[in-house]
């Protein structure tokens, strides 16, 4: 092994790196007391994160980085124009950036896997996702839920109709009186309505009880009149039926 002079020293060839060398962690070596290519481990201070790291003296250089700044480096790109904000600007609104500290999305690559804290626009939930998946979901988790909902509502409005204007003939059959007595108003009566009410049926003159909906969606007649012709009628439990008469 040769002998650590002024000359051969880390310190004396390069200064550049013995720069980096850590005053914490390497005890009482110094680097005017390591020669310039050894082959043994030190420990040196990561310029980019501050971090202390453990690298042969021989393979470091100016620009080496501790492990965890090589992965993120990776994943970091310096041409914005190819950065998740250059090619996704409207994901930029949603960027969190009181919470993501010094990462921003000109740095990040779109479809990077560092998790990143999201804060949205439009509603402010607050949600941690890395980009990578940010680029499946571009709204996030309660707006998409709302519009689901919302969507759900327009459909069925646009579903919902007045019976009065679908089937003149069904709405013909419901017993006024009752629906007067009951406090219901017949012509806001929808298709889709399941409150029970009262029906008279034109042909064998009975009433009985059951909602609009069930009577559109089977196709119901007067459960007696469908007695008469013999057709099974399990439902009819279902309905109150009054004889008139
Ligand atoms: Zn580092
Ligand atoms: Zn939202
Ligand atoms: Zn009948």
């Amino acid at each position: 092994m040769t002998k650590v002079t002024e000359t051969n020293s880390l310190q004396a060839l390069r200064p550049n790196v013995a720069k980096l060398w850590s005053d914490r962690k390497n005890g009482d070596l110094t680097p005017d007391k390591v020669a310039n290519r050894s082959m043994k481990v030190a420990w040196w201070k990561c310029k980019q994160c501050g971090k202390d790291f453990e690298h042969i003296i021989n393979y470091m250089n100016s620009n080496t980085i501790c492990k965890e700044c090589q992965d993120l480096n990776r994943r970091l790109t310096s041409n914005i124009e190819d950065s998740l904000a250059g090619r996704f600007p409207e994901i930029v609104k949603d960027w969190d950036f009181s919470k993501n500290g010094k990462i921003t999305p000109y740095m990040i690559k779109p479809y990077s896997d560092i998790k990143v804290h999201w804060k949205c626009h439009v509603c402010g939930y607050e949600w941690c996702q890395a980009a990578y998946d940010r680029m499946h979901e571009r709204t996030c988790r309660v707006c998409r839920r709302n519009a689901s909902r919302e969507r759900i509502v327009e459909v069925s409005k646009k579903r919902t109709k007045y019976l009065k204007d679908i089937r003149p003939d069904i709405y013909e059959q419901i017993d006024k009186r009752k629906a007067l007595e009951d406090g219901i108003d017949i012509e806001k009566i929808t298709n889709r309505d399941k409150t029970p009410i009262w029906w008279n049926c034109n042909k064998c003159n009975c009433s009985w009880k059951g909602t609009t909906y069930y009577r559109l969606f089977h196709n119901s007649e007067c459960p007696v009149c469908r007695k008469l012709r013999g057709e099974p009628n399990m439902k009819l439990a279902r309905f109150d039926i009054v004889y008139n008469g």
